[in-house]
């Protein structure tokens, strides 16, 4: 018997918890069952049933070229003919330490993880050990992976689930996390290590940084002898060459990358000062290890990748996304549905609201009203996925052409009117 979407569902369900291998995959917060990938080229995914739909998840952001783009098969079966791990060094790792190094101004040193939350986790240790200080800050709703300080107040799949943190993770290990509402300088005392941010919050839909807001907060770390972290696990090499600390003008001391740059395969980093990253071992007294880190298959997919990643390739995303955004800003405008579609740059959000919101608090009023659901399945039912969860981005790829834009605008007017 041929598979199908339900079969699998059932099947998975019985093995792995909610059928899943990461909350946000669930369709939890949609309803329904999920599509099972059997395969994906460009633009578009393919599901067990041989259904073919324009793909606005991209993997959540790594697969910013598009699926299956040649330039990476290729870099992936030549690294791993030569073997798929070594527990050694090799060039790759220095040639896309230099690319991360040569792109964003300040960053001299990175070091390669496997994911974005061990960058986070990683990070955090390096803050607190180089400045001898336990507090840490972050801010509501914005999402810097899965690591026990850092689950508390989470956008993402958290917020999904109507979790403020998660069972399991002791008082004690978020003891020192101090929470406060994004966009606002919260007050930064002598005894924070570091004050995390999402310099463009993306998983709680997407929220604009106020104007000031990360300056404020280089000044506020600055004058507390505090370090500041970007996390730009989405942002990184996304928004453009350089990032968020490019885009914006501010400089963080501490940089966390994931998603795009190991090109579809697991791979995250983290990087500062020579100063900063001497801390960390085996230079200094901060540990941090992996035997699969700067993995032979993720380096090649992601130096492939990066070498995509021009100026004009970054015009190009932004164009698209910027077609996609005035397409569906206008869609429901003339449909008569409240809705935003923020954009800044090739990032794109989606909030079933008369405003956008600026914070947590007003992004979680919009993100649980539940018209996001009756828009997903519209959209799913017209070929055309999207993230199975309101507090996620929109994330066209360089793949994308205007016959699919057009495609995609067709169904959201449609699917506005219904709404
Ligand atoms: C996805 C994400 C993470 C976590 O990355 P994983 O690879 O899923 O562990 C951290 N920070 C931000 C901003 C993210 O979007």
């Amino acid at each position: 018997m041929t598979n199908t979407n339900a079969s699998l569902f059932e099947r998975a369900q019985a093995v792995i918890p909610g059928g899943v291998n990461s909350p946000v995959r669930a369709f939890g917060s949609v309803g329904g069952t999920p599509y099972f990938v059997a395969r994906a080229e460009g633009p578009f995914v393919f599901d067990v049933e041989g259904r073919r739909y324009i793909d606005y998840v991209q993997s959540y952001g790594p697969s910013i070229l598009g699926h299956a783009h040649p330039a990476i098969i290729s870099a992936i079966q030549d690294a791993a003919v030569r073997g798929t791990s070594y527990g050694a060094p090799t060039e790759n790792e220095v040639l896309i330490a230099e690319e991360m190094t040569s792109r964003v101004a300040g960053m001299d040193k990175v070091r390669l993880v496997s994911s974005g939350t061990e960058a986070t986790m990683s990070a955090i240790r390096l803050a607190r050990g180089t400045t001898g200080r336990d507090k840490i800050i972050k801010f509501a709703g914005n999402y810097h992976g899965h690591s026990d300080s850092l689950l508390v107040a989470g956008g993402s799949g958290i917020a999904q689930q109507g979790l403020v943190g998660s069972e399991g993770v002791t008082a004690g290990a978020v003891a020192d996390t101090v929470v406060a509402p994004y966009n606002v300088v919260p007050e930064v005392d002598e005894d924070v290590a570091v004050v995390c941010v999402e310099p463009i919050a993306a998983n709680m839909g997407l929220v604009a940084p106020a104007a000031g807001f990360l300056e404020g907060l280089r000044d506020a770390c600055d004058a507390a002898g505090a370090l500041l972290m970007f996390d730009e696990v989405i942002t990184g090499f996304r928004l453009c060459r350089g990032g968020a600390a490019e885009w914006f003008g501010v400089q963080p001391d501490i940089w966390c990358f994931g998603k795009v740059i190991g090109g579809g395969l697991p791979m995250g980093a983290f990087g500062a000062s020579h100063e900063i990253m001497g801390n960390l071992a085996p230079l200094g007294g901060v540990y941090q290890a992996g035997t699969l880190s700067g993995n032979p298959l993720a380096t090649a997919a992601g130096l492939a990748a990066m070498q995509h990643l021009t100026v004009e390739a970054y015009d190009q995303l932004s164009a698209i996304a910027t077609r996609l955004a005035d397409g569906m800003q206008a869609a429901f405008d003339a449909a008569g549905v409240a809705a935003v579609v923020p954009r800044i740059g090739p990032l794109v959000g989606l909030f079933f609201g008369a405003t956008a919101p600026t914070d947590f608090d007003s992004a979680k009023v919009i993100c649980d009203n539940g018209v996001y659901a009756k828009f997903f399945h519209g959209m799913l039912d017209r070929g055309i996925t999207l993230a199975p969860g309101a507090y996620e981005a929109i994330f066209p790829s360089l793949a994308h052409t205007d016959a699919e834009i057009e495609e995609t605008l067709v169904a959201v007017a449609e699917v506005a009117a219904s709404l």
